[in-house]
């Protein structure tokens, strides 16, 4: 078992709290992304789990067993960073096998372990290569099976793919979630890029400023953002927030803004009167020519099958993904309706979800 409990995890650097008093579990097996904007307190968090960093106060459990102050060599962890340091004068071999070396495992099981890790990462056939000639790719990959030949509990990977042009990113994306479906291993994965997040984890934890916002599926992440923040840095373009004064009690299923009867899942808790924000993905927005909110068209971002609208209402401006069949002229009047059972409403005060 390899279950990860990070319980009123505190860092304090001086006066400044990185990591402030942040609670989640990660479960066995599962991959797990930390995501936020640079500075949110990703790394710190990680390096606390790999014992590479003293927490001010809390705990770290892993596999029920606290290790909140053992050593990172003695937590049976593998941790892979962005810019790992190969040793260029070593091939391929002696790079993947060094941690065997230093920990006296015998020759032939290190040779067992080194041939499996590099048939798993297919670079086997470069077993005997110098690493100084390799693509960042096969570096990569270097470095992975350094980690893998350890057989930890858990691996920990900060931004492994940063250094990667984006298209090969993608392949390496694809790689390394495959690689965990196979070794099963609890993986945490730092990273500030939403769709790397979103194209591979079990669960996600979105941080903002040392505090963990939403841990979920990133379907539940993308679908029910608990904060503004969280649903501003979720999505590309990102979600459209409208802005409007209401008064909403529980079981309400609808908002009116600008005379327009908008349709929103139904609240559980009473909204009272404040300023409201209504969240609107892209693509919940559908354009029609009477009714709905009325705007402008601004302008059209052709990306093939589909575009995406710019519209300027009294409330802000509105992006729409709409087909690219849909034909729409600068200055073009029209109205805005959304898809009523998945649309976020927000206390603009607090940026809290209501729900
Ligand atoms: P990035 O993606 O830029 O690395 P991050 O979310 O991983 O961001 P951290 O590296 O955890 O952020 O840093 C969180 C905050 O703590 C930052 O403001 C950073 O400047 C600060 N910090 C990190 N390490 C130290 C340190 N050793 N001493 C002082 N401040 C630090």
């Amino acid at each position: 078992m390899a279950e990860i409990r990070i319980e009123k995890l505190v860092k304090q650097f001086g006066g400044f709290a990185a990591v402030r008093g942040t609670s989640f579990t990660i479960a066995d097996g599962e991959f797990f992304c930390l995501l936020g904007p640079s500075g949110c307190g990703k790394t710190t968090t990680l390096r606390m789990i790999a014992g590479l960093e003293l927490p001010t106060s809390g705990t770290i459990s892993l596999g029920g067993e606290d290790v909140t102050f053992r050593r990172a060599r003695e937590r049976d962890i593998a941790m892979v960073f962005q810019l790992f340091a190969l040793y260029p004068h070593m091939n391929v071999r002696k790079n993947i096998a060094f941690p065997l070396i230093s920990m006296g495992v015998p020759k032939a099981e290190i040779k067992r372990r080194v041939e499996e890790a590099a048939r798993i990462l297919r670079i086997d056939h470069l077993l005997d290569r110098p690493v100084s000639g390799l693509s960042s790719g096969d570096r990569q990959r270097v470095a992975l099976g350094r980690a893998i030949v350890r057989e930890p509990k858990a691996f920990l990977m900060d931004e492994p793919l940063g250094a990667l042009d984006a298209e090969f990113r993608h392949v390496m994306c694809g790689e390394l979630r495959a690689l965990h479906d196979r070794l099963k291993a609890t993986t945490v994965f730092v990273t500030h890029d939403q769709l790397e997040a979103m194209s591979m984890a079990d669960k996600i934890a979105v941080m903002n400023r040392g505090m963990v916002e939403q841990l979920g599926t990133p379907q539940e992440i993308y679908d029910r953002p608990a904060t503004m923040f969280v649903a501003d840095f979720i999505g590309s373009p990102a979600m459209n927030f409208i802005r409007f004064e209401d008064r909403l009690a529980a079981g309400a299923n609808s908002v009116r803004i600008d005379g327009a009867e908008i349709g929103v899942p139904e609240l559980r808790e009473d909204a009272g009167t404040s300023e409201l924000v209504l969240g609107v993905r892209p693509e919940q927005v559908m354009l029609t020519a009477d009714g709905g909110l009325r705007g402008e068209v601004f302008g059209a971002e052709y990306l093939g099958t589909t575009q995406i609208v710019t519209v300027t209402t009294a409330h802000g401006t509105v992006k729409a993904r709409t087909s690219a069949a849909i034909r729409v002229e600068r200055a073009e009047p029209v109205g805005l309706n959304f898809r009523a059972d998945r649309l976020s409403l927000f206390n603009a005060a607090t940026g809290l979800a209501i729900r």
